[in-house]
């Protein structure tokens, strides 16, 4: 049972709508909110999606903003900021993964914007009021309800362009919210439900999306994956895992979704004896006893990235990664120490199955 005898759950104005063709009815849920004018945000590699998307709204669209990047730099925000008042923007749409939800978000804090989000990647930031921002080369993270999203819409169709690897790298990304759900201080019975439901959704489809990129019907239940795992990301508090890959992605500009993979195995398996309980369900649904090694044995089996020497991490950055990870003390499970961390960096950098 998840039964946790003290909790606190909060949910205020949550709708979410799945449905493939689903971003063909954008238009309806402007009209829900009240607003006539959404600026639609992507990056510019899916200005085409968001172009589309524009057309769909037809008289309710302000236009598309195309200039999300990665890190969601606040000077982005600003600019994009200016063009949503110059073209009279009432709401958003952001279509696209965690860097274009993130330029909503950020937009959405300075604005009060209402947002409209349709993901297509598995990141989850769709499910959170967390935002990070950079600035001067500094990446913070921020809580802050105003940035939590009014309207999701997971349209499978959409994620099924989303190419393989970075499906897997993204999926993982995924399964960390979860993974560290699991055991959080803060817990509650429905986070812990839905990180065991979101785990096995990933468990069971993506396998046949790695086989099918465009089995929608898999897709679907990937999607579903994510909004639950997100749902945890976005409840509780994350640990070992979040923060190892904050560094990684920070200070060495390693790619997120990827980083996320290579690391998952070995910082579930770092805290496998300390929160066996909690971690129990990883290692039925994966299939192995040893839940840091059924999760990197499936990431092995879907074709995800297995090293950090393969993100092009250099070996001599590992001391500083360790360094820097472990100059601020936060909760985990098991306690963190530099040389632990510095040997489990070793291990992810190698490649190397978690012991
Ligand atoms: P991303 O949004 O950076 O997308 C990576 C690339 O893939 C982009 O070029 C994007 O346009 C493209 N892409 C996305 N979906 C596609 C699709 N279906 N088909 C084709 N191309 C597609 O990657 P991400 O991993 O989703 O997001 C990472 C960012 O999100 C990081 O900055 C991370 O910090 C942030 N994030 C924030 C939260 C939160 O709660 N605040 C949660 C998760 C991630």
């Amino acid at each position: 049972s998840h039964f946790t005898p003290d909790f606190v759950i909060q949910y205020a104005g949550l709708r979410v709508r799945f449905g493939a063709g689903m971003r063909n009815r954008i238009a309806e849920e402007v009209e829900r909110l009240g607003h006539a004018r959404a600026l639609v945000l992507s990056t510019p590699e899916q200005a085409d999606a968001a172009r589309h998307v524009a057309e769909t709204l037809g008289p309710r669209s302000a236009g598309v903003f195309a200039g999300a990047v990665m890190h969601t730099p606040v000077a982005v925000t600003q600019t994009a900021l200016a063009h949503a008042e110059t073209v009279g923007a009432d709401c958003l749409v952001a279509i696209g993964g965690g860097s274009t939800i993130g330029l909503g978000k950020a937009i959405a804090l300075r604005s009060g914007l209402d947002q409209i989000v349709v993901p297509t990647t598995y990141a989850g930031s769709e499910a959170t009021p967390i935002l990070g921002q950079t600035e001067n080369g500094i990446k913070t993270t921020l809580i802050d309800p105003a940035t939590q999203p009014e309207i999701v819409l997971y349209d499978p169709e959409l994620v099924a362009t989303l190419p393989v690897p970075l499906t897997v790298s993204s999926a993982l990304n995924a399964m960390a919210h979860a993974a560290e759900g699991l055991y959080a201080q803060n817990r509650n019975p429905l986070s812990s439900l839905m990180a065991e439901e979101g785990l096995r959704a990933f468990a069971d489809a993506l396998e046949r999306v790695v086989a099918n990129p465009g089995d929608l019907d898999a897709r679907s239940e990937t999607l579903y994956g994510a909004w639950l795992c997100g749902t945890v990301l976005g409840q509780v508090g994350m640990a070992l895992h979040h923060k190892l890959c904050h560094t990684l992605g920070g200070s060495f500009d390693l790619p997120h979704a990827q980083t996320h993979a290579v690391i998952l195995p070995h910082a579930i398996g770092f805290n496998a004896g300390a929160a066996a309980d909690e971690l129990a369900v990883v290692g039925a649904i994966f299939g192995d006893d040893h839940p840091g090694r059924a999760l990197y044995r499936f990431a092995e089996r879907i074709g995800a990235p297995l090293s950090l020497r393969a993100l092009g991490l250099a070996e001599a950055d590992l001391d500083r990664a360790a360094e820097i990870a472990t100059a601020k003390p936060y909760w985990n499970p098991r306690p963190v120490t530099r040389a632990d961390i510095r040997a489990l960096l070793q291990a992810a950098w190698e490649g190397r199955a978690p012991a």
